[in-house]
């Protein structure tokens, strides 16, 4: 199977469930990434479990980023850009994300402004601003076409986003979520559109129902089999994936 070759990785969220996980296995892969940067939002906070589990690690920098405070961002880019001393950033990974169990009935205002600013505001800002550092990687390659190990942003998102599939989940209406992952997913789409042209490629991908705070231990895949699937199928992606949302399995799902 072919594997990520990457060389620099950023993601969000990263300090527990999915995210710590994809920490964890492109750590331990068989061509781990010279740079890691795993952002979080408190990375000495308790929360923190990077530092903590990973420690010691001369791949991985714990960054700290709000994907919904813009200036949190400007200044992750500016630490990001200090290690790399002069090279681009291969994939962009924008796993951070919130969920609240709201309905038609209890959602507010607030809550809708809530999610939307993190789920979908937050990896068009993150992906703006890290912009340069993603051009300049696709700049550098010398790989023909579009791949996650030549330069690329990963969305995470989910099917509760897809418009068709929202009949056979929607006993979980969980509404100010879905409207921001279908927002995510119609970014998706915009970016493959717009910076395909300079070499990134742009995806959507759902991780299935995972074992995490957000899934709950009433899920039906773990971290470990999740993160696995998603990691397995980043090396085979190409231009005819991008602006698509993929499971982690690698199988299309409808907008
Ligand atoms: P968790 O609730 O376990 O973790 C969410 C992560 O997002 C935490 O690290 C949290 O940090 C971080 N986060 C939340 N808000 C922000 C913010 N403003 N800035 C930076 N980080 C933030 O969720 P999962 O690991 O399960 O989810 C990861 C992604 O996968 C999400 O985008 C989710 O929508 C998606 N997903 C998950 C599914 C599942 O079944 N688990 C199914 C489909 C999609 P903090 O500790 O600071 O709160």
């Amino acid at each position: 199977m072919a594997a990520l070759r990457a060389r620099t990785v950023l993601l969000t969220g990263s300090n527990r469930g999915l995210g710590l996980e994809l920490v964890r296995q492109l750590l331990g892969g068989p061509r781990p990434p010279a740079w890691i940067f795993a952002t979080c939002r408190d990375p000495e906070g308790p929360r923190a479990q990077v530092s903590a589990r990973l420690h010691g690690s001369q791949t991985l920098s714990s960054v700290s980023a709000d994907v919904a405070d813009p200036t949190a961002i400007t200044n992750a880019v500016k630490i990001v850009e200090a290690k790399l001393s002069g090279t681009g950033l291969n994939l962009l990974i924008n796993n951070a994300g919130i969920y609240a169990p709201v309905t038609l009935d209890t959602v507010d205002s607030e809550e809708m402004i809530r999610a939307y600013k993190t789920n979908a505001v937050g990896p068009l800002l993150m992906a703006q601003a890290f912009l340069p550092l993603l051009k300049k990687a696709a700049r550098e390659s010398t790989d023909k076409g579009l791949s996650c190990s030549k330069a690329a942003i990963v969305n995470i998102s989910t099917v509760m986003g897809s418009i068709e599939r929202t009949a056979e989940s929607f006993f979980k209406p969980v509404i100010s979520y879905r409207c921001s992952k279908a927002a995510l997913n119609m970014l998706t789409k915009c970016q493959a559109l717009t910076y395909g042209e300079t070499g990134i490629l742009c995806v959507a991908l759902h991780p299935g129902w995972v074992k995490t705070d957000m899934g709950t231990q009433e899920a039906d895949l773990t971290v470990d089999t999740s993160v696995r699937g998603m990691l397995s199928i980043l090396p085979i992606l190409s231009e005819k994936h991008s602006g698509s949302l993929l499971n982690w399995e690698g199988k299309v799902i409808p907008w």
